[in-house]
């Protein structure tokens, strides 16, 4: 194989000749599909020596915790990759009624499952990713670069022309250039500082952080399990911020527990036995006797909120761009990450177009880019945000009053949700991001939430009289 360092040389490279991604992540893999269809060659940076099989790698340690595809991210990747989710499925994937399969206790009580037509799949991410990773190996101008760590970037008059790069065997460092290159590391992307070691500013950041933590432990269902659910999930009940679920992944169950600040849980058996106790239902716990443990519990902290704004730089270097968790990471607990990271590698693909219609050149596309990625991101942000501070113990810039006071509404919505099939729909369709978080303060939605809640107020100022 052609060495990738083999470049043409920074000053003849033009645009559309190479592109480098930064990390095989979700969103480094989705990125790498879009950008094959617009550069000759792209070259994808991962510091790990990806599995051959589904299993757990070290730069994408969040994979041993539930990693739920919202119903937007599935059909959006599956129209980027045909035939995706017959493939996942046919590898172990469980196919999924969103309302009819999933046992969920929420506001409460226990909503009301139908058919919805809400169909998807349930998978690990170890799954998803090995599967992506697969199709993106077939395109033949993509040339995955494993086992290699990016360590700055190049730049030629300030415009953005390749990366350093490092052999994590101890290997040589080199230098591969590219007219465009795409940041996908992660949260703990190093971009930031790389941008401002070449006189650039760095972003702003926002960071908004509950203290989430999590832990995860993989069992094997026990043999004699009868249960109408495929999910099954408790949700935290004000004000505690404890809640769980139950995720088919490839035949086994993920147990994911989640709690914020002194309510998140330990990383230890006894802590997450304690945890499963101290749920504001023992539905998961009954479910669990007889399950097998098959593997030790696992836990994770670092789970701000937390946004650069690329957007706002003043002058941005040409010929960079950052997307996924790079450029906005959520509180994992929304499950926004990945549907976010499709979101972004289509707003690439049609920024890239139109930058093409333009003519031959970058100039002024990552600051058109990271505007729309911006927009793209502003509502998921609000409403991960709006949902982390309901929990005093939340740090960081408050949301704008409006999102506090849509928040109240949502606290009336949730409970109509138990007598009103049509408002949980409406409400799941929202959190899958097939509706816009505006579709449920239409004149009908807002009847059917602040009526009912009128009367129950009413019943329980009765009841008080
Ligand atoms: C505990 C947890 C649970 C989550 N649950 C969900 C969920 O249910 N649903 C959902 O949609 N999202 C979830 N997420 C978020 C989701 O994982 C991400 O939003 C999504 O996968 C996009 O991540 P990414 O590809 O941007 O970054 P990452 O997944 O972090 O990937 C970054 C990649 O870059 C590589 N890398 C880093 N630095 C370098 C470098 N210098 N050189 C080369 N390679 C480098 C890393 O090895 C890694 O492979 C969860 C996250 C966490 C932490």
């Amino acid at each position: 194989m052609r060495s990738p360092f083999h470049g043409r040389g920074v000053e003849r490279a033009p645009f559309r000749s190479r592109a480098v991604v930064i990390g095989g992540g979700i969103a480094g893999l989705l990125a790498a599909q879009v950008l094959s269809r617009r550069f000759e060659s792209v070259m994808l940076v991962e510091r790990d020596t990806p599995p051959q099989q589904p299993a757990p790698r070290a730069g994408a340690p969040q994979s041993r915790h539930c990693h739920l595809l919202l119903l937007r991210g599935q059909q959006l990747m599956n129209d980027m990759f045909p035939g995706l989710a017959a493939e996942l499925c046919a590898r172990g994937a469980e196919p999924i009624d969103w309302i009819d399969d999933i046992a969920m206790f929420w506001h409460g009580r226990w909503v009301p499952r139908f058919p919805s037509g809400m169909l998807g799949h349930c998978s690990s991410r170890d799954l998803l990713e090995l599967v992506l990773r697969e199709r993106i190996q077939r395109i033949p101008s993509v040339t995955f670069v494993s086992g290699h760590e990016v360590t700055g970037l190049v730049q030629e008059a300030r415009q953005i022309r390749g990366v350093c790069v490092r052999a994590r065997d101890g290997g040589r460092s080199d230098i591969l250039d590219a007219p465009f290159v795409v940041d996908a590391s992660g949260r703990s992307s190093r971009a930031p500082h790389w941008l401002q070691l070449l006189g650039h500013d760095a972003p702003e950041e926002t960071r908004v952080d509950s203290r989430a933590g999590y832990a995860s432990r993989l069992y094997e269902p026990p043999p004699d399990a009868s249960h109408d659910w495929r999910v099954l999930v408790v949700r935290a009940l004000s004000p505690s911020s404890r809640g769980g679920g139950i995720y088919p992944m490839e035949g086994r169950w993920l147990v994911t527990l989640t709690g914020y600040a002194d309510e998140a849980p330990e990383a230890t058996e006894r802590g997450f036995d304690e945890f499963l106790r101290a749920l504001p239902d023992p539905a998961i716990g009954d479910a669990l006797r007889g399950a097998r443990p098959l593997s030790p519990v696992c836990g994770y902290r670092g789970t701000a909120t937390q946004r650069r704004h690329y957007e706002r730089l003043r002058r941005a270097p040409d010929g960079f761009v950052t997307v996924g968790d790079a450029f906005c990471a959520f509180n994992p607990v929304y499950a926004q990450g990945m549907a976010l990271s499709v979101l972004a590698a289509q707003a690439l693909d049609r920024g890239l177009m139109t930058q093409r219609l333009r003519g031959d050149s970058l100039t002024g596309f990552a600051a058109r880019f990271h505007r729309e990625l911006a927009k793209i991101t502003h509502g998921p942000w609000l409403m991960a945000i709006g949902e982390d501070f309901r929990y005093p113990t939340t740090q960081g810039p408050r949301p704008p009053a409006s999102v506090r006071l849509a928040q109240r509404y949502m606290n009336l919505l949730m409970a109509g949700m138990g007598d009103d099939p049509a408002l949980l729909r409406d409400m799941m369709e929202v959190m899958h991001m097939l509706k816009p978080p505006q579709a449920l303060f239409t004149p009908t939605i807002l009847a059917r939430t602040l009526l009912p809640a009128a009367k129950r107020a009413a019943g329980v100022a009765l009841g008080a009289g």
